[in-house]
């Protein structure tokens, strides 16, 4: 049985949005990144948690899930995040790019499209920290018409939690399809 997918966002998951002083948590080590197609001359700043790198990697290698990032850092999550926190290499989605000003333009999230073509009928978890009301109803019917999903929606300004990767295991061990670990 092929386990279920884990859907990875970045921004708000992994990089906590900042307090609004723009201060980030202590938690979290700052690094200094050129994402593709910035200018040599003006990398970005960004914060990590490097506990998150073990946490992470114990659930990428436990055989519970398959990990895909799905997030606007597309290529970028493979050669720049997950290095930084030591992942084991992962594939990406490759979203599309429309042109939005906000991230719900249907009253929904802007990757769910894309994201609902691409899973099919396989079952998959999604943490993101911008789901909508209607992001929570159409994992509920996938659920209801035999394909489970669960969305797991860390606070942005707080980020990813260790309960949030308890909260996943369990459902993912739960699941018909889970292999005994
Ligand atoms: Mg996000």
């Amino acid at each position: 049985m092929t386990p279920p997918y884990l859907l990875l966002d970045i921004d708000g998951v992994l990089i906590p949005f900042p307090a609004a002083d723009g201060s980030t948590p202590p938690t979290h080590v700052r690094h200094s990144v050129l994402p593709t197609g910035r200018r040599p001359d003006d990398p970005v700043s960004i914060w990590l948690d490097p506990s998150h790198g073990g946490l992470l990697t114990d659930l990428l290698t436990s055989g519970l899930i398959t990990p895909v990032w799905c997030t606007s850092w597309r290529k970028d999550a493979t050669t720049i995040i997950g290095p930084l926190l030591g992942l084991p290499d992962f594939p990406y989605l490759d979203l599309p790019r429309p042109q939005i000003t906000t991230s719900h333009p249907h009253g929904y999230l802007w990757k769910r499209d894309h994201v609902d073509v691409w899973l099919a009928d396989a079952p998959a978890i999604w943490i993101d920290d911008d789901f909508a009301g209607l992001d929570h109803a159409w994992a509920a019917e996938r659920t209801a018409r035999g394909t489970p999903t669960l969305l797991v929606q860390p606070d942005p300004h707080f980020g990813l939690q260790p309960e949030h990767l308890t909260e996943l295991t369990t459902w993912a061990t739960q699941l018909p399809t889970a292999r005994a670990v």
